[in-house]
């Protein structure tokens, strides 16, 4: 179905910076124009969140996505966060109602939910790599779900120690009290915990395309265990070189897009109060990412 304008049409935007080579907006439009919607998806790069979010009022946007490095900021430019928010700090979705702009964050349920198609996670050890908005996000999903110890490595220690200080109090949110520990980015332990852990999860931007960590990957090869599943939230490219790596180890892997599409499916859903059509977001982004290699 094709998406017809006119002064009907509702507006939701992107605000990131880059956002040149996001799969959003093939996405939600394809999203729209299947299930007749009047509505449009445009990406906008913006310096200033706060000039987005007035716009947003003033334009009359009925929603948007926010990604790096706006996450964060944004939540001071709003009126109306939910519990998520406040536990995970950084937002992913703005609904505009009357004037009045509320935040959400759908990157853990995304996350989650395109993990548990993989794998059973409950008593699980886990090792997460990276301690920004997607490793709070995910790591607090995690914790939902009854894993076993979770070990956050970061280059930034502090960052990793933060985290884990600030996830404490969630660590029981599953019903089991998992372990937390905050390990260094070089030293021997985070080695020992890739080799022993079920299940590690890329929450770094190293090996993005476009990004200056293209082509990197957080870990060496012969730490990789046959049996481990290695999960890169980083889906451009689809195969990424940890993912690579993985593979030509025996471990099983698992890519960003699942997470892409299930995260702007939830958005989707906040915003119509629609089930989204996953499986035709699936296909435009799948489409759009092989254009591009
Ligand atoms: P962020 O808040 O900016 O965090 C970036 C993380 O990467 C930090 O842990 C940072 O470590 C680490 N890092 C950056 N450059 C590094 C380098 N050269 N060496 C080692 N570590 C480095 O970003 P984010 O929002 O959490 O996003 C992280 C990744 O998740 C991105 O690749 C993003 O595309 C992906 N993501 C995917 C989806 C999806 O739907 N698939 C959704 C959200 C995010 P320091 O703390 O030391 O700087």
């Amino acid at each position: 179905m094709i998406n017809k304008f006119n002064s009907q049409t509702s507006l939701y935007a992107l605000f990131g910076n880059p956002v040149g080579h996001s799969l959003s907006p093939v996405m939600h439009n394809k999203a729209f124009g299947e299930t007749g919607l009047n509505s449009v998806y445009l990406a906008f790069r913006v310096a200033d969140i706060d000039a987005a979010m007035a716009a947003v009022r003033s334009v009359g946007i009925r929603g948007a996505s926010v990604t790096i490095p706006h996450k964060v900021a944004v939540v001071n430019s709003l009126d109306e966060i939910d519990d998520q928010v406040r536990r995970i700090g950084a937002v992913n979705t703005v609904i505009n109602r009357d004037g009045r702009l509320w935040g959400y964050n759908s990157d853990g349920q995304g996350a989650v939910r395109a993990l548990l198609e993989k794998t059973a996670v409950r008593g699980a050890d886990i090792a997460i790599i990276g301690a920004g908005g997607a490793a709070r996000a995910v790591s607090l999903a995690l914790l939902s779900e009854k894993v076993g110890p979770l070990a956050i490595a970061n280059r930034t220690l502090k960052r990793a120690e933060a985290l884990v200080d600030s996830l404490a109090k969630y660590a029981g949110a599953g019903g089991t009290e998992a372990e937390l520990h905050a390990l260094s980015w070089h030293g021997p332990e985070l080695r020992e915990a890739i080799r022993n852990c079920h299940l590690v999860v890329n929450c770094t931007t190293l090996g993005m395309k476009y990004a200056s960590q293209a082509g990197q990957f957080p870990l060496e090869a012969d730490w990789i265990s046959a049996g481990v599943l290695v999960y890169d939230l980083v889906y451009n490219p689809p195969e990424t070189p940890l993912l690579k790596m993985a593979q030509k180890a025996g471990a099983r892997a698992l890519g960003g897009l699942p997470m892409l599409v299930y995260q702007g499916a939830a958005s989707f859903s906040l915003w119509t109060g629609r089930e989204a059509p996953v499986d035709i977001m699936f296909s435009a982004a799948r489409k759009a990412l092989s254009a591009e290699c």
